[in-house]
């Protein structure tokens, strides 16, 4: 027994020390690692103690571990050859926000827990709107409306859910009657959301060649609902499908929303970075006719995991919708209305201090660097994909409006399959197989990871040429 068991500062300072050199040498050396984990199931919880630790351990030993035990259980997404899935980037002005953050521990719950939390996140989420050309009435200095940082997407989306679910009941329409609308393509957390929202029904309607939503399967749909006595209540549109970056008609969708009284939810979870370049905003045109837009600064804005950006267009409908107010959260500066107090703009009470990562990454890139690297991501794709379309073995599969490329072999799916497999089992270069809504198998690459340059692209193009067999060549 001692009278205190709490890590000495001074003992602090030099592991902090030690382990910022530690991230920084992991961060330069990455690429020299096999990119997935080949750990086997039970493997990491084998290698730690298997019952819980009673005496305190040396941290010595507690960091030993992380070479010995944690990092053989990591696949590298900060890999510069990481192409998989969408990119989840940090960088170093976002780590030390997340230090930061951490060493401060402040719940940003109401304005008066840390008035910081909340001011810095409402001017950060004011920024981004003049950054990405957002409707200005989203900003909350402003406007009626206003941004807040959630965790995930899926968070903003089912918010969003539930905000105009409410909006709905309050107006004494039957939940069991009420329908959401979206894509085949759209991403799985609408579904999930109009679940947790206790939604009737969902519709996921059809697409059009290029795979984005087809606004007269989604007119068939509602007429029909509303013919069979349901309420059209939610359309989620989505400017960057997961699946190959698809973009839905946002302004028809819009026009169509305003018509039947729906909510409309944007999803640009990944593209919305895209919107930093002023040559993407086209593809978002008619936001003036959007409720509630969610885009992730943690898939390829260098801002680590979690934050996720979420505005509405009324920010009087979502604290309506998610305000109760118990006796201990009463609150002078909250009485004033002079304050917001985020608690009410999500489900969770706590929150983290995330926008200090978020501003941190922001002033450190400047718009200028976000654009540059943004469009560097963007140019290296597209340059991957004219090789694979001047290519006889290789068929593209759908455009490249971002940083996704999405291709197949001409042989079929099986030499797709192999293809990708090969790849993977390079440890160079790590990139997802997938299936169009037809079933043909094709290869998703998608250029975005924070240190990913174009030796990178090309190492993977040559890994791709080197593996797919056949002759480059056009048959005579
Ligand atoms: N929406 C789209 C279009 C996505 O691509 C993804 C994830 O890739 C999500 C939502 C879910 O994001 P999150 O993990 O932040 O919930």
């Amino acid at each position: 027994m001692t009278d205190s068991y709490h890590m000495p500062l001074a003992e602090f300072r030099r592991h902090g020390h030690a382990l910022v050199d530690w991230v920084a040498d992991y961060l330069a050396t990455v690429d020299q690692r096999d990119i997935a984990s080949t750990a086997t199931p039970g493997q990491v919880r084998a290698g730690l103690p298997a019952r819980p630790p009673e005496k305190p351990e040396p941290f010595d030993a507690v960091l030993a571990d992380l070479d010995r035990v944690i990092l053989p259980g990591i696949t590298h997404w900060q890999h510069p050859g990481w192409f998989a899935y969408f990119p989840a980037n940090s960088s170093p002005p976002s780590i030390l926000g997340e230090l930061v953050a951490a060493g401060l521990g402040v719940q940003g719950m109401l304005w008066s827990t840390s008035p910081a939390a909340t001011e810095v996140e409402s001017l950060v989420m004011d920024w981004l709107v003049e950054l990405m050309d957002l409707p200005a009435s989203w900003r909350i200095d402003t406007g009626p409306g206003g941004g807040v940082l959630q965790m995930s997407a899926s968070d903003s989306t089912h918010t969003a859910l539930v905000v105009a679910r409410e909006r709905a009941v309050r107006a004494g329409v039957d939940v069991t009657k009420l329908v959401v609308y979206a894509s085949t393509q759209a991403h799985s957390s609408v579904e999930k959301g109009a679940r947790v929202a206790a939604f009737g029904h969902v519709r996921l309607v059809g697409v059009d060649e290029q795979l984005a939503l087809d606004p007269d399967a989604l007119r068939d749909a509602v007429d029909q609902d509303t013919a069979d006595g349901l309420m059209p209540c939610v359309v989620a549109s989505v400017i960057g499908t997961t699946g190959t970056t698809a973009i839905d008609p946002i302004r028809t969708v819009g026009e169509l929303a305003r018509a039947h009284g729906m909510w409309h939810h944007v999803d640009a979870a990944y593209a919305g970075a895209a919107m930093f370049c002023p040559e993407f905003r086209h593809l978002q045109d008619g936001l003036e006719l959007v409720d509630s837009y969610t885009f992730n600064p943690h898939k390829w804005l260098f801002t680590n995991f979690d934050c996720s950006a979420f505005w509405v267009a009324d920010r009087g409908e979502l604290i309506d919708a998610l305000s109760i107010l118990p006796p201990y959260l009463h609150d002078a500066a909250s009485d004033s209305g002079q304050v917001v107090d985020y608690r009410n703009w999500h489900v969770p009470l706590g929150r983290r201090f995330r926008a200090l990562k978020l501003m941190f990454v922001l002033r450190s890139y400047g718009a200028e660097g976000i654009r540059h690297h943004v469009r560097e991501h963007v140019r290296m794709a597209r340059g991957l994909a004219d090789r694979l379309a001047a290519d006889p073995r290789f068929k593209l599969v759908a455009p490249v409006p971002f940083g996704l490329v999405c291709f197949r072999h001409v042989r079929g799916d099986d030499a797709t399959r192999v293809l990708g497999s090969a790849v993977n089992a390079s440890g160079r270069y790590y990139v997802t197989p997938s299936v169009l809504p037809d079933g043909t198998a094709f290869v998703r690459v998608s250029v975005g990871q924070t240190w990913t340059e174009q030796r990178h692209v090309d190492g993977l193009w040559e890994l791709i040429d080197a593996s797919a067999g056949g002759s480059k060549r056009a048959p005579r």
